[in-house]
């Protein structure tokens, strides 16, 4: 399908194929599974705070709808498009079956520069993209959560539009909400806990002592900044950080609590004057126990993988290493990948709670969300580790083949209509 060319929607497709290969999947069955059940492209005019008009660009893409309703989150990013959305979407179809959620997968977002845009203008984008996406999002149908640039405001603001609509308060059209509006708590800082519970269970399996490790994070938002706090919780000093404006890097470990101030004040790393200046490149190659990126796609290439100095590598982000990097980490067997669709799973999975909340208007405590959070976290965990070594695959071929697997079933049970 043309309109998804993208390299990385290709990357998609080739992690795909490569399950589809040794699964045995025919030609014309993979079609059915890889491609978007729908997309949409819409544009999104606003006013802006001059009196000026600019038109965004908005899209959002519903992989597939067998086993439920479509889910995922919805970016703000100057290189959103339709074919970056149409792997994101992918990815999110085979970590809800992965988890065992009852979703198909789906991204979206508008192509622009959220730092760049006052808060007001972003209203209006978020506004004036759910106006136009009102008949195709729904608690039944689809139901966005924040990514990347987009946070529980921008969620309360969606919510609010849907609602407008349907002339009553509809809490389950998204989740990430603020807690007061019907969000479930925890769901902020699901995601980031999940990667510090999943680099916990590889330490334990690979018998490694977290009090004795270090963690290098790339990308400080909000799944790099609760994964460090969670880590270091753990006991793991945190030698390295960086968001856009670059890296730090102290081998004594950086002291979070003034970063957090820091943060608060700038929102920016920069000027933190601790630990040495580093680029988010060098970053990745800096030696320590645990590597996360957390940042964007295609971090770990064929180019650096042979150079990473890392014992596990826990993917924050959706799709941070390439299949070329794939090759060369599946032949060095000294570093442990935690694949993304199991290692930020957190995210969605809280997701799926505060949906079946909000649903039945009946809300759990913070204990509850937690404890099953990592119940299901450690299901997909066991049974990941445990097919990588049945069938001697990478985790990442693992935790895919579940998914993939897990959705083949459910099309071939309900058949093809007409
Ligand atoms: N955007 C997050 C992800 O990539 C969360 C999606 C959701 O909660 O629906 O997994």
């Amino acid at each position: 399908m043309e309109i998804y060319s993208h390299p990385i929607f290709d990357m998609a497709c080739r992690q795909f194929d490569i399950v589809a290969d040794r699964l045995q999947i025919p030609q014309d069955e993979r079609a059915r599974l890889k491609f978007p059940k729908r997309s949409l492209t819409v544009a999104v005019p606003i006013r802006r705070d001059d009196g000026s008009v600019t038109v965004f660009s908005g899209y959002r893409v519903q992989h597939h709808l067998t086993l439920g309703p479509t889910k995922g989150g919805m970016r703000y990013h100057p290189d959103v498009c339709l074919g970056e959305v149409a792997a994101l979407a992918m990815w999110m179809s085979w970590k809800c079956a992965l988890a065992g959620l009852p979703y198909g997968g789906a991204k979206g977002g508008v192509n622009c520069d959220p730092l760049k845009l006052s808060q007001g203008e972003l209203e209006r984008v978020t506004r004036r993209f759910t106006q136009e996406l009102v008949q195709f999002i729904g608690p039944q149908i689809d139901i966005p959560a924040p990514d990347m640039g987009t946070n529980e405001q921008t969620m309360a603001w969606m919510m609010d539009t849907y609602s407008v609509h349907a002339g009553h308060s509809v809490p389950g059209v998204v989740t990430g909400k603020p807690v007061g509006l019907g969000g479930s708590l925890g769901r902020r800082e699901s995601t980031g806990r999940g990667v510090g519970y999943l680099i916990n269970r590889a330490m334990d399996t690979l018998e490694m002592d977290p009090a004795k490790c270090t963690a290098v994070i790339q990308g400080f938002g909000n799944v790099g900044s609760i994964t460090a706090y969670s880590l270091a919780k753990y006991g793991v000093k945190i030698t390295g950080v960086s968001d856009v404006s670059g890296g730090l890097y102290n081998p004594k470990g950086l002291d979070l609590f003034k970063l957090q101030e820091h943060l608060a004040k700038t929102r920016s790393l920069e000027g933190f004057g601790e630990g040495e200046l580093v680029s988010n490149e060098q970053l990745l190659e800096l030696p320590c126990d645990v590597l996360v990126p957390a940042a964007l796609e295609r971090q770990i290439t064929g180019e650096n993988a042979s150079r990473l100095k890392c014992r596990i590598l826990a993917e924050g982000a959706n799709g941070p290493t390439t299949p070329d990097a794939d090759l060369i980490l599946d032949q060095r067997d000294d570093v442990f990948v935690i694949p993304d669709i199991l290692c930020n799973a957190g995210g969605v999975i809280v997701s799926y709670f505060e949906w079946v909340q909000d649903l039945q208007s009946f809300f759990w405590t913070e204990t509850e969300v937690m404890d099953r959070l990592f119940r299901i976290l450690e299901g997909s965990f066991h049974q990941t580790l445990q097919l990588s070594r049945k069938e001697k695959i990478s985790m990442r071929a693992a935790a895919l083949t579940l998914g993939i697997k897990r959705v083949r079933d459910a099309k071939q049970m309900r058949g093809l209509f007409p």
